[in-house]
């Protein structure tokens, strides 16, 4: 929309819209750099999906909680599994997050936003401690694990007047950035919906149109004005375009309400392009760890991936097997329930042939399939899969159950990652690889780092919107 504003109209130097990890980190660099700022918030509170998650941020190359808990890791080590474990990593990105992580993990601590000392040693998809370290990807699993070498990178916030349980850690780090950008001088509105952005006669943003409380208003903004409002799992029509799996109805949309791409839709508008654009989908089946010993097979009795993967990992390979049937098989040595309960079990059999014939597998196929996986086993082997040693053992200990991943079965959840593609920088891009003048996009609506479930480590989409919200603040206030 081209519009001449009135002399009334509100003038700030940046203009941030959404005020989650990215805005908030957004805030705080451009209110550092001396810019005037107003954030825009849709709700009536900021926080977003970041006050949702689970707080790990992915950072690494040696942070202090790495050191003191003796793992030792390095930005090359971090930059080559990063580079491994997405479809189409942007190289450039990921060598400046990984070279700027310690400096990226110091600058969180002064915001307030600390990490404590300590590892938390156990598979768990969000450990309900305060222990600032664990493993939150697929750095020790195969085919990573032989990519480079595996340090935990999962930094979990620390929660001084809590103990670190679901959902208590990303609620503290929104909680505290927010405050911090405030503190810092930025005019935070709520209740304010961005629906339109505003260019001047050379088509460079300069202001947005948004709605409060039925009635219209604009706002300028000299430097520029940087998309921050989240991810798109809440638009269906989005979902089936961008990614179809996460538009299945058997997949539970989490995190914020607002979350529905309207930061990607602006940035379209004004002729920005998108990038890569994935999801992950998961029903993690862990912890207990010990279910990593049992073995994922599909409806013909097949194994299709190394158990003890991340579960963004192994649950979307399950997700993804013909008539998304896959089943988790223990034995008696191995059986627990899961923790969270995701996974309904099937039933118990005295024998893998009844077992194989409940659940309607060819005749041999499950027999065959166990029995291999018991000889590899025995000699701590997997040469299908690559399984480490820790999760091998004989599956022969009867009686022995299946709990069901299928679709539709076990509680599978998912989120977007990726959306308009942006410059080092967090300008948006357009399709012929220019900028476009005055926009710019960090957090779950840019296409940064994080990408896919495969190989989707936890800490990411948090660590690209706190870093890449950094940038957009920093190059905004300096234009
Ligand atoms: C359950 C769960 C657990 C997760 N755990 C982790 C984790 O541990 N580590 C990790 O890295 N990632 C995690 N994620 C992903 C991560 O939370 C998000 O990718 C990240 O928080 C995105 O931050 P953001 O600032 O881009 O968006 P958000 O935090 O969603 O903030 C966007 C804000 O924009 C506002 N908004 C929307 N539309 C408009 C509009 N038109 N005008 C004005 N304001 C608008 C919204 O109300 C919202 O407040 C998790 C996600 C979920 C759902």
């Amino acid at each position: 929309m081209a519009y001449s504003p009135a002399n009334d109209a509100a003038s700030s130097d940046i203009i941030i819209i959404g005020f989650g990890a990215a805005g908030s980190s957004a805030a705080i660099e451009a209110c550092t750099c001396g810019a005037n700022v107003l954030v825009l918030e849709r709700a009536s509170a900021g926080g977003g999906s970041t006050a949702y998650s689970g707080g790990f941020v992915y950072l690494g190359g040696g942070t202090r909680v790495q050191k003191i808990c003796g793992f030792e890791d390095s930005p090359e080590e971090m930059f080559k599994f990063l580079m491994a474990s997405t479809p189409e990593p942007d190289e450039e990105k990921i060598r400046m997050y990984c070279d700027d992580s310690v400096a990226h993990f110091e600058w969180l601590e002064s915001q307030g936003v600390t990490f404590d000392d300590s590892f938390y040693p156990h598979k768990h998809f969000e450990h309900p401690t305060n222990d600032g370290l664990a493993w939150s990807g697929n750095e020790n699993a195969w085919p990573y694990s032989d990519k480079a070498k595996p340090a935990p990178r999962g930094h979990k916030v620390f929660v001084p007047d809590g103990e670190g349980k679901l959902g208590e850690g990303g609620f503290h780090l929104a909680h505290t950035l927010a405050e911090r950008a405030r503190t810092l001088g930025a005019h935070i509105e709520c209740d304010a919906r961005v629906i339109e952005l505003i260019q001047d006669s050379t088509g460079r943003v300069n202001g947005v149109c948004y709605k409060k409380f039925g009635e219209n208003k604009i706002a300028m903004a000299k430097h520029g004005v940087i998309l921050a409002a989240g991810g798109f799992g809440e638009n269906k029509e989005m979902a089936k375009k961008y990614s179809p799996e996460l538009s299945d109805n058997r997949v539970h949309i989490v995190g914020a309400p607002y979350a529905d791409g309207s930061s990607i839709n602006l940035g379209l508008q004004v002729g920005g392009t998108t990038g890569y654009i994935g999801a992950l989908i998961t029903a993690p089946f862990y912890p207990p760890a010990s279910l990593m010993k049992g073995i994922l097979v599909n409806k013909h009795g097949r194994r299709f991936i190394n158990e003890d993967s991340y579960h963004g990992r192994s649950c979307t390979a399950s997700f993804r097997q013909p008539d998304g049937l896959a089943y988790l098989i223990c034995d008696n040595a191995v059986f627990e329930r899961p923790e969270f309960g995701g996974q309904p079990l099937i039933d118990a059999w005295e024998t893998v042939a009844d077992m194989e014939q409940a659940l309607s597998i060819s005749e041999g196929a499950l027999q065959k399939t166990i029995a291999n996986y018991n000889d590899n086993a025995e000699k701590g082997d997997d040469p299908d899969f690559h399984k480490t040693k820790e999760y091998l053992q004989p599956l022969d200990n009867p009686p022995y159950a299946a709990l069901d991943c299928s679709v539709g079965k076990a509680t599978y959840t998912g989120f977007t990652l990726g959306g308009l593609k942006v410059s080092k920088d967090s300008e948006v891009m357009d399709t012929d690889g220019s900028v476009v003048q005055g926009l710019y996009a960090a957090g779950a609506c840019a296409s940064t780092i994080a990408q896919d479930s495969i190989g989707y480590a936890s800490g990411t989409c948090l660590g690209e919107s706190t870093y890449f919200g950094r940038r957009a603040g920093r190059h905004a206030a300096n234009f």
